[in-house]
């Protein structure tokens, strides 16, 4: 019987072929029937016909129509990220901190300078026209600077969004992004009155943290930041703040002792995430800097321990892989920027700036910093649509679908993958950008080249760890139902 081939891209992997189609289905074929398939004489009694008719590589006439339908479902579920435009809103309520970390990409400035503050005004417009936006779920998270230092704008921005909210009623949640350094107790209260989440950073052990963070104000700010986890913990319950980590020369060979710290520390999950080449760490791009190759290597090197801890009982998750993973095993969007076709940012996120600039994404703002400001959307006096539906926000659409991208459209890893608009713009003055010597592609198919090689190996038990990091489940839970 003759039968259809539906649209998928493909890759050569050793001895097999690994085959993607436009809803994210993969699967692997051997190199014999890939070409039987691609030649139009795949026999339907082979398995492998089976397997490509199940996941819709190919169907038969009868039952096209069908298919399309099915396929055209799964491609609304992974976009429905556009539907819920914009959740995310970050406010930098302040440029100022207490810290002088050696890679701050928001370039702050002294503590001291309150002219780096946003006051009520801005905090008061900003916070009206985050609810113009038409998403039923709202976060709104508090960055800088270190945010705590304009503590009475903050404070006064949450009452009066909880105010408004009362006639929007839409599921509101906010976030303090924090260093710790100074936070009393009366903030830890009100975080805790006002259901705040506390996301703060740890760079290691107390000698990697203190060397890339170091304070204005006090000898160690690893010191300052384990004193004042423990009473945010003591008052929030564990993982009250939950801490997010920054790769630098200094601890990208030793991620298994930073790892080891988390855990130490009663985390269940890390982030691995590349340093980005914005504010203070382009100028100390040589003490900090690393290639893309040595950034996966040390990556898959740390994977592999953490999957080591999972198999021996130690239920911790690797953040980035488990996005990934979520992309290429579930049809679900992830509502992470950069993975995103087109780009989230602006859609999914957007961020206000001190002055009342509103950018499109954290780097935007980063790269406004440091003179360019090419993605400023406008303001929070301008009319909600001039800003969400103005020429930024078209321009990044247009150039970050990676269905059309060159060089994307026929990657096999499209469906997982997404597009750095304000990267880019940074590394080629083009927010398409150039993907031959992209690093952002090339890190991401360094990545999901290893990915894909741990899934070919079938390994029960990996799939099992994988699935307790996707849907966030204990692991002994999710080895029962596949037992
Ligand atoms: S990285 Fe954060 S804590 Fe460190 S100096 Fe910059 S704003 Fe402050
Ligand atoms: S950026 Fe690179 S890895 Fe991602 S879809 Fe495009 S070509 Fe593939």
């Amino acid at each position: 019987m003759s039968y259809i081939k539906l649209p998928f891209n493909f890759k050569y992997i050793d001895d097999s072929v690994l085959l993607v189609n436009q809803a994210g289905e993969h699967l692997f074929l051997t190199k014999e029937d890939f070409s039987a398939f691609t030649s139009d004489v795949l026999n339907s009694d082979n398995e492998a016909y089976k397997r490509l008719k199940a996941k819709h590589f190919l169907t038969v006439q009868s039952e096209l129509n069908q298919v399309i339908e099915m396929l055209a479902t799964k491609l609304r579920t992974r976009k429905e990220y556009l539907a819920d435009f914009t959740s995310l809103h970050m406010i930098v309520i302040t440029l100022r901190c207490n810290c002088l970390c050696k890679y701050c990409h928001a370039s702050s400035v002294d503590f001291t300078n309150k002219s780096y503050d946003m006051d009520w005004d801005t905090a008061k417009k900003t916070i009206d026209m985050i609810f113009q936006t038409p998403s039923k779920d709202i976060k709104i998270e508090y960055q800088g600077g270190e945010p705590l230092l304009n503590w009475d704008i903050l404070k006064q921005s949450v009452l009066y969004a909880e105010f408004l909210n009362k006639i929007a009623k839409k599921k509101v949640g906010f976030v303090i992004c924090t260093n710790l350094m100074d936070i009393t107790d009366e903030q830890i209260d009100f975080c805790k009155k006002h259901n705040i989440e506390i996301s703060t950073s740890l760079d290691g052990t107390k000698e990697l943290h203190d060397c890339n963070r170091q304070s204005r104000i006090y000898p160690s700010s690893y010191d300052a930041f384990i004193k004042n986890s423990e009473r945010v913990n003591a008052k929030l319950g564990n993982n009250g703040a939950s801490p997010l980590l920054t790769i630098t020369k200094t601890n990208l060979h030793r991620l298994r002792e930073v790892i080891d710290e988390y855990v130490r520390q009663g985390h269940n999950a890390i982030f691995l995430r590349a340093l980005n080449p914005y504010g203070n760490a382009v100028q100390n791009k040589d003490e900090l800097g690393y290639s893309i190759e040595e950034f996966v290597e040390a990556y898959k090197d740390a994977l592999n321990y953490i999957i080591d801890l999972n198999r021996q009982g130690t239920e911790f998750t690797e953040c980035f892989t488990a996005l990934l993973l979520s992309r290429i095993l579930t049809p679900f969007s992830t509502g992470f920027v950069d993975l995103q076709s087109p780009s989230g940012a602006g859609i999914s996120g957007a961020i206000y700036y001190y002055d009342g600039k509103i950018y499109p994404a954290d780097e935007a703002r980063m790269l406004a910093r440091m003179g360019d400001d090419y993605f400023c959307m406008g303001t929070v006096n301008d009319h909600y649509s001039d800003v969400f539906n103005g020429q930024v926000i078209r321009d990044i659409v247009y150039n970050s679908c990676v269905e059309t991208m060159p060089v994307c459209s026929e990657c096999v890893y499209q469906q997982y993958c997404g597009a750095d608009v304000i990267r880019n713009y940074l590394e080629t003055k083009d927010l398409m950008g150039y993907r031959l010597n992209s690093g952002f592609c090339k890190k991401n198919k360094l990545i999901l080249d290893y990915i894909f090689e741990l899934l070919r190996t079938n390994d029960e038990q990996l799939l099992d760890i994988f699935w307790s990091w996707i849907t966030r489940r204990p692991y002994e839970e999710i080895k029962l139902e596949t037992n």
